[in-house]
């Protein structure tokens, strides 16, 4: 059965249908996977905007517009990715121009901003940058705040002689994704909001607050399989997974007209999923394992120091990645070699004979000696398999024991225990790099738990 095209939907509101255009010959040639799309089909069910088509279209005008007017016939916005830069093969503004009949015009705000960030870097601004700054008469500016070429939207409610077109909405945005999702959360969610508020014929503002919970310990698809009912039913607020490098991030989203009423919509929501999946809930908006390590450190006014064999310093290396991490991170000891190992973390050498380098009592002994030897409150240590040689049957590639040791200052009590993990990816070819990433992500998780 078709849906209608306007349906009632986030808090009663009436919905927009989007259909996202991609240009880019690389697209098509399979040089890069299309994220954009991904990006944007997330972020527009995330406002509650039905997404109901995706396609891609090489760097050639004729077809670019041969499928903007398509999607203009059954899409009420249709979001174009790729194709504002300076280059003669970037043609998307001016086909989109073309298409509504709108006139090309120097917009000398961009021009100017073009100028200052040419300068800034002291580079020179060759004539055709200048052609990132010519934008469709009357259309709406999304300055870029992280490379050269501005978006735009064009209203075409505006151009009332074109009735076919009345109340389409085009949206373009430059390709790079590291421009283009910022310039998506700080301008087009906002604009966005504006429209769909327009739509229902409401003066109010309607602001859209988020909250992301953040796992560890769990797949998108398990996730998925334990939410889905919750997720689907759940309208404002709207609740979308993100899948991150070994994480999962559930982002709950509610639009109303202040940011308590929003609040009052995601808290009890928030609330259902601890109640869910609670033990794999890390923190609320605490953006990475990292972060959330040494924010609970610094809580409890706790130190840390790492003992890393296979993860060769990527644990440090990522809390150091926090500032002001110093207050809590003493350092660590990449003991590597097992003479390091003996030397600097005091592991037995009865223990390296008996037991192996990949040991449950290793890894014991390596957290303990971090703590020690650095004299801090807690140690973690990793020691592992990462391959893609080295396996045996009884310790296979992605083998990694994670130890961790708590010694409570003022009672003495301690915690000491270590995790034997299986961390095999065996068909993925980054299989030595996933395993010690996601080694790292289990040591910063082992010392969140030992406060949970
Ligand atoms: P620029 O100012 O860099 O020329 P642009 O808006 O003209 O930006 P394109 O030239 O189409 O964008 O693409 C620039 C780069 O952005 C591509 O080489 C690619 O790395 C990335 N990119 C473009 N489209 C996509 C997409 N749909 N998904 C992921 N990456 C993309």
């Amino acid at each position: 059965m078709r849906k209608k095209r306007c349906q009632s939907g986030v808090g009663g509101y009436f919905n927009m249908n989007a259909e996202i255009l991609c240009v880019g010959t690389e697209l098509l040639l399979g040089s890069i996977v299309n994220t954009n799309a991904a990006f944007l089909s997330r972020e527009l069910a995330n406002l509650g905007v039905f997404t109901y088509y995706q396609s891609v279209v090489g760097d050639n005008s004729l077809r670019l517009k041969e499928s903007l007017a398509l999607s203009l016939s059954r899409s009420d916005i249709v979001i174009i990715t790729g194709g504002l830069g300076p280059t003669y093969d970037d043609l998307t503004k001016e086909t989109a121009a073309d298409y509504f009949g709108l006139e090309m015009r120097m917009h000398e705000e961009s021009l100017e901003r073009l100028e200052k960030f040419f300068a800034q870097f002291n580079r020179e601004m060759t004539p055709n940058n200048k052609k990132q700054a010519l934008m469709p008469e009357g259309c709406v500016v999304f300055p870029n705040n992280y490379g050269t070429a501005p978006g735009l939207a064009i209203i075409s409610a505006k151009n009332q002689e074109n009735q076919e077109n009345k109340n389409k909405t085009v949206i373009m945005l430059p390709g790079p994704p590291r421009e283009l999702e910022p310039m998506f959360e700080e301008e087009v969610r906002p604009f966005l909001l504006k429209l769909k508020s327009r739509l229902n014929n409401s003066r109010d503002n309607i602001i859209l607050t988020s909250k992301n919970v953040n796992i560890f310990g769990m797949g998108e698809s398990q996730v998925e399989h334990k939410l889905r009912g919750f997720m689907q039913n759940s309208q404002n607020p709207t609740v979308a997974p993100y899948a991150k490098t070994g994480e999962v991030e559930l982002r709950v989203t509610a639009s109303g007209r202040d940011e308590k009423e929003c609040l009052d919509l995601i808290n009890p929501a928030v609330e259902k999923i601890k109640a869910e999946i609670g033990e794999f809930v890390y923190g609320v908006d605490v953006k990475s394992l990292q972060n959330a390590v040494v924010l609970k450190l610094r809580e409890k006014n706790l130190t840390l120091a790492t003992a890393e064999s296979c993860t060769g310093g990527l644990i440090g290396k990522r809390i150091t990645e926090i500032p002001g991490c110093s207050s809590v991170y003493l350092g660590g000891v990449i003991a590597y070699d097992n003479n390091i190992k003996i030397s600097r973390l005091n592991i037995k050498e009865e223990t390296l004979e008996k037991y192996g380098a990949v040991s449950e009592q290793t890894a014991l002994e390596m957290c303990r000696g971090a703590a020690e030897n650095l004299k801090s409150d807690i140690g973690v240590s990793t020691t592992g398999i990462a391959g893609p040689d080295g396996g045996t049957d009884d310790k296979p590639v992605g083998l990694v024991y994670v130890g961790v040791y708590y010694k409570d200052k003022e009672t003495g009590g301690e915690i000491h225990k270590a995790a034997r993990l299986n961390l095999s990816r065996r068909t993925h070819k980054d299989e030595r790099e996933l395993i010690r990433l996601s080694a790292s992500s289990h040591a910063l998780y082992e010392v969140l738990r030992l406060f949970s």
